[in-house]
């Protein structure tokens, strides 16, 4: 059985309110959606260099998941990567480097985007929607291009 088709839609409104209003970028960083071809379940990437989030939703193994819970992990990693933009542009290396244990401004990075994309999950709910891609019946289709020429 294929696996069903999502769609991933973002609030472009709450999108700018939040960077831009809230989290004080210049602008809004380029969004990617990748919802195919991938073997990693939710997650995503951001790239300073290019200032753009890519977001990966890998549909087959999604097949058993609840559309509810794929949507607040989708929204938990894209908050998450929303984070990195952010400490991108207001951490300094100094401030990232303080403790000179190997990786740890790594995990510095990921605990603190972890725990920012948990704290402001609920907040910002209706920033992503993900939804199954339905197609009508051929039936419907048909009726339904009649009734719009109607018009
Ligand atoms: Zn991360």
């Amino acid at each position: 059985m294929p696996a069903p088709k999502l769609s991933v839609r973002i609030n472009e409104d709450h999108l700018r309110q939040l960077c831009c209003d809230k989290l004080g970028f210049k602008s809004v960083p380029r969004i990617e959606i990748i919802t195919r071809g991938h073997q990693r379940r939710h997650y995503g990437t951001y790239d300073p260099l290019r200032n753009i989030i890519t977001i990966y939703v890998n549909l087959s193994e999604q097949a058993g998941d609840r559309l509810s819970a794929v949507n607040s992990q989708v929204l938990h990693t894209f908050l998450h990567e929303l984070r990195h933009a952010w400490q991108h542009r207001n951490w300094t290396s100094e401030h990232e480097m303080r403790d000179d244990r190997r990786n740890y401004s790594e995990q510095r990075r990921e605990r603190d985007a972890n725990e920012w994309a948990q704290t402001h999950a609920a907040e910002h709910r209706a920033l992503i929607r993900v939804s199954r891609i339905t197609r009508p019946p051929a039936g419907f289709a048909r009726l339904s291009t009649h009734s719009r020429r109607g018009l």
